[in-house]
């Protein structure tokens, strides 16, 4: 290809026992627990989730440092389990849908959360406070082949050893098959696709210096480092 301006590397994420997943697009759902829909200030039981995107370059490998996010004094973390794509389709039926799953892995969807706010407030795009750049940290993907998902499997993340958010998948108010298959309305999903499923309560600010552990049972754990 005789490209006229030098293109960019496709992204891609480590598999457990090797391999790279490669990138294709991160979508994320926006309000998939009820405890965490409440502290944001929506009842969980009249709004559907909706979702949003990260460009795929904002993912972030274990074991990474990255620094301080700019233009913002409030970066929140919201642990997630991510749900990786190696198939596509649209209109999928939910019975359907986990045919289409390739591997789990660990995801935190950064936040700035000031911007977010502002954002909602003045009925502006979220692009600023969600989708900057190291904004989607994800760990190692497993193989769905290689571990079956408890279905109460739990969800953690600890800042400097102390645990801030903790739950588990069950509570998820869109099971992930249901999220693939109502997302596959809206969109027509290919492999390579993340799905960042929501985060349960406990959501909470980030400083530099902060070192993170993300934990989904059965899932490789994801490491992260706020720059100093
Ligand atoms: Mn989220």
């Amino acid at each position: 290809m005789n490209y006229a301006v030098p293109a960019s590397a496709i992204p891609t994420v480590p598999v457990e026992g090797g391999g790279e997943f490669p990138v294709h697009r991160i979508y994320c759902v926006g309000r998939n627990y009820a405890e965490h829909a409440r502290e944001m200030g929506s009842d969980p039981d009249r709004e559907d989730p909706f979702f949003f995107l990260k460009p795929a370059d904002t993912v972030v490998l274990t074991g990474a440092t990255i620094p301080y996010p700019t233009m913002t004094k409030l970066v929140h973390h919201e642990i997630e389990l991510v749900v990786c794509l190696g198939k596509g389709g649209r209109d999928v039926k939910v019975e359907d849908a986990e045919s289409l799953i390739y591997g789990y892995a660990v995801g935190i969807d950064l936040t700035r959360r000031d911007l977010q706010n502002e954002a909602k407030k003045t009925g502006r795009p979220w692009d600023m406070g969600k989708g900057f750049d190291q904004s989607a940290p994800i760990g190692n993907i497993v193989p769905a082949s290689k571990v079956k998902l408890n279905p109460k499997a739990e969800i953690w993340i600890t800042v400097n050893g102390q645990t801030k958010q903790k739950s588990d998948i069950s509570k998820l108010i869109w099971s992930v098959p249901e999220t693939i298959s109502y997302l596959s309305r809206f969109v027509e999903l290919a492999p390579g696709d993340l799905i960042y499923s929501g985060t349960p309560e406990g959501v909470n600010s980030l400083v530099a210096g902060d070192v993170i552990v993300g934990h989904v049972d059965g899932v490789p754990d994801l490491h992260l480092t706020i720059a100093k």
